[in-house]
């Protein structure tokens, strides 16, 4: 198999340690990558004026590739989210969110199987807002079909290739009946082009309601982008929490990779994050170069190690060092 270069960007808080831990793992899972590796975040920005360095973006734009650990968002200091900035850049549109239970890590699901597709792109976090008056503040959501439908098309594409049986769309058209409402009449003209697939839809607010009891009902669920990273974190919490959730960012022509978490500065610097929701997206990315094998190889490490339960870190109940848990899945390779 040919070598792919890919670019890791090592973001701020806790993002070194995690970034170290996974490109450890996926070496001695043999994969054959080798990496363009750059600082960003915060304390670049700090150190050299920018958060992401020129070659940095230009070792994505070529590699098509990026594994991306989290980084922090300046508050208050007029930064757009590097994230959001990222995503819109390079048009990564679908944002897929695969949350399932591990029989491991014990929680009040333990049949949750579910995947978010969210929109990722427009919305609310195009950034329009405007201040009317000091009392009186604007936001602009936006919703096109043009967006509406590539999404809708990749999460059911998605149920066709991998055998789902089922996608539901959320929104909220009873009370945004335009935008909401398109996205969801664009989602049912979709749905006509895969009649093997079964397509509902749901209010969000149900929606939230349901999957805090029966989230085995769900499959597929495909939502514009703020219902997205609401819900996806509510099915991160189900399986077990932040550090269990992986997720994909894929565009046309590129593909970013990254945690569902943040930077967790409160843990930062001390050792102890959970590196498995970055572990899984980079078996998402392996899958997604086509390495599978690997990807595979590692997920059964990963799977191993929860289920011994001597080595967890201290979010899943143990009191483990991310470098404890890292050898203990290196050993299980
Ligand atoms: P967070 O996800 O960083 O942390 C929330 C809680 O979950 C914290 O208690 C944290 O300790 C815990 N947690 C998160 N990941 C963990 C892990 N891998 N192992 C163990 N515990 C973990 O959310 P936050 O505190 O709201 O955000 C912190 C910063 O991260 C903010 O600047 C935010 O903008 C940024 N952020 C970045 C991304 C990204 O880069 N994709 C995503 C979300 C938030």
């Amino acid at each position: 198999m040919t070598k792919n270069t890919i670019t890791v960007f090592k973001g701020d808080g806790i993002g070194p340690e995690i970034t170290d831990a996974v490109l450890e793992i996926l070496e001695k899972a043999g994969a054959n990558l080798t990496y363009e590796i750059f600082n960003v975040g915060e304390a670049e920005y700090e150190r050299n004026g920018a958060l992401i360095p020129a070659a940095g973006l230009a070792s994505f734009e070529k590699t098509h590739v990026l594994l991306k650990s989290p980084i922090t968002t300046p508050v208050g200091k007029g930064f757009r989210s590097l994230n959001v900035t990222l995503r819109t850049k390079y048009d990564l549109y679908a944002n897929i969110r695969p949350a399932k239970s591990n029989e491991a890590v014990r929680t009040p699901f333990p049949k949750v199987d579910l995947i978010t597709f969210r929109e990722n792109t427009e919305d609310l976090y195009v950034g329009v807002e405007e201040e009317i008056d000091e009392n009186t503040m604007h936001a602009t959501k936006i919703i096109t079909r043009e967006k509406s439908e590539r999404i809708c098309r990749a999460a059911f594409r998605y149920a066709e290739a991998h055998g789902r049986k089922k996608v539901t769309c959320v929104h909220k058209a009873n009370i945004m009946k335009l935008s909401d409402g398109l996205f969801r009449s664009v989602f049912y003209e979709v749905a006509k082009e895969f009649p093997a697939i079964e397509a509902d839809d749901k209010m969000v607010d149900a929606v939230c309601m349901m999957l805090v009891m029966h989230p085995e009902n769900f499959d597929i669920l495909v939502m514009p982008n703020l219902y997205g990273d609401i819900v996806s974190d509510l099915t991160s919490g189900l399986i077990g929490g932040l550090g269990l959730l992986p997720s994909s960012n894929i565009g046309d022509r590129l593909a970013m990779f990254e945690a569902v978490h943040g930077s967790a500065p409160d843990i930062a610097g001390k050792g102890i994050a959970n590196p498995t929701a970055f572990l899984w997206s980079a078996c998402m990315m392996l899958e997604h170069l086509g390495d599978n094998e690997t990807a595979a190889r590692i997920r059964r490490a990963v799977d191993a190690t929860l289920k011994e339960a001597k080595s967890l870190t201290p979010d899943l109940g143990g009191t483990a060092t991310t470098h404890e848990y890292t050898k203990a899945i290196v050993e299980k390779l």
